[in-house]
């Protein structure tokens, strides 16, 4: 059963593109799985599983040799995202949002110093990323950025909060936009990329209260008159939109690969359920009814895999901006992600909200990358727009 599985999901990758899966797969079932519940459990972040990242190349996959890294390609990034993901939301959100967010824009807009000064270290292991992107005010309307940059002497001094901020606390890079001009709305958002321990007063980092993953220690992050330097400025005061366009584009497809390994897992886990548990003396996947889920359940991860991996081979032919396909990706994956948590949760019948099994807490990790990175509202909104012409590639 599993073999047909794997056969379609590895299909047309390359002998390399389907190893990395393979060692990815065995490193995450070996290294990360075994620990995910205690640190879950204990609510601690899970320092010591992000440290056996380095060792496996597996924190710089879209960061070039140069720097550490260990790129090769865009489908073998969502490869790793996707198996990691498969084991654990948290660890794979590191991978994400070093990669995506905060390497690929520091490797298109970084000026040499930015890069030399970051990209090694988060290779290494040595910074964590973090990005402080959504406001208590709202997250989807990014444009209406309330936390202001003003211009003083030697750089800026940052005010605002940014809430649900991933890693915040143990961070050596923050990832910030912020406004120099509220009134010019979008164009007035400008991006920063700097070390918050660096700064010597006026940032705070609290506990952002959540009733999911609470081993990833969410943060609320205070700007109060907190100075950056002028070196903290990526690209252009103005600047940022196009900046957070392209880091986004590349997040919704990191993103998009780990819905993909959240559906799968919940049919690693349903599957052999179904043909352990028995009701009415037989075997529930004998039921019809729980074949239709099963049935639902690999096909939409496969649909969301097929989407995935064809946008990860879009980038690799030079596609740089690829939005109505990231948003595709990202809406069909996140949604498959919820709705195969759900039928899962159906198979395990009152056990999955048992703290005895892992198919329960999938649910709202799933749910809350539904959120990540563009609701599927927006994500609706943006591909209607492509498709009627309302808005250009
Ligand atoms: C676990 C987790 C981790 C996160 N990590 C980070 C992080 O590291 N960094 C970061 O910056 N943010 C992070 N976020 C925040 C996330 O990006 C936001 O939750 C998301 O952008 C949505 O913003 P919001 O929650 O303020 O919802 P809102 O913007 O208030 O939207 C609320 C609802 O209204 C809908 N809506 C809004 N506008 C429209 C419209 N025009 N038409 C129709 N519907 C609309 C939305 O789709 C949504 O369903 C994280 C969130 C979670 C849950």
């Amino acid at each position: 059963m599993a073999n047909s599985l794997d056969r379609m999901a590895d299909f047309d990758l390359t002998p390399e593109q389907r190893e990395v899966r393979r060692v990815v797969r065995e490193f995450a079932e070996k290294e990360i799985l075994p620990y995910v519940e205690k640190y879950e459990a204990e609510e601690r972040y899970p320092v010591e599983l992000i440290a056996k990242l380095p060792d496996m190349g597996l924190l710089g996959p879209m960061i070039p040799e140069e720097y550490g890294g260990s790129f090769s390609d865009v489908v073998t990034y969502g490869i790793i995202c996707e198996e990691i993901a498969r084991v654990d939301w948290v660890v794979a959100s590191v991978i994400s949002v070093a990669n995506s967010l905060c390497a690929g824009s520091l490797l298109d807009f970084g000026t040499k110093a930015q890069k030399d000064k970051f990209l090694p270290g988060i290779t290494q292991g040595d910074i964590i990323c973090s990005a402080c992107l959504t406001e208590p005010g709202g997250g989807t309307d990014l444009g209406n950025m309330q936390t202001t940059a003003t211009k003083v002497d030697g750089g800026w001094l940052i005010n605002g909060t940014k809430v649900f901020i991933s890693h915040a606390a143990h961070a050596g890079l923050f990832f910030l936009v912020a406004s120099v001009d509220r009134e010019k709305k979008h164009k007035g958002v400008t991006a920063f990329v700097f070390d918050p321990r660096e700064v010597e007063k006026g940032l705070s980092i609290g506990k952002f209260p959540m009733r999911t993953l609470k081993r990833d220690n969410l943060a609320e992050v205070h700007f109060e008159d907190a100075f950056i330097p002028d070196e903290a400025l990526l690209g252009k005061p103005g600047g940022g939109f196009p900046i957070l366009g392209g880091a986004l584009d590349t997040g919704r497809f990191s993103v998009a690969a780990r819905c993909v390994g959240q559906a799968q897992r919940c049919l690693d886990l349903a599957l052999p359920y179904a043909m352990e548990r028995e009701a009415f003396g037989q075997k529930l996947g004998n039921f019809q009814m729980t074949q239709q889920k099963v049935s639902d359940m690999v096909c939409r991860t496969q649909q969301a895999r097929g989407l995935v991996y064809q946008l990860g081979r879009m980038k690799d032919s030079g596609v740089k901006r690829a939005s109505m396909e990231s948003s595709m990706a990202k809406l069909c994956s996140s949604q498959a992600a919820v709705q195969n948590a759900l039928d899962g949760m159906q198979i395990f019948g009152g056990y999955s909200c048992s703290e005895e099994y892992e198919i329960g807490r999938l649910l709202l990790e799933a749910k809350s990358l539904e959120f990540g990175e563009g609701t599927s509202e927006l994500h609706n909104r943006l591909i209607a727009e492509f498709a009627l012409g309302i808005r250009q590639q």
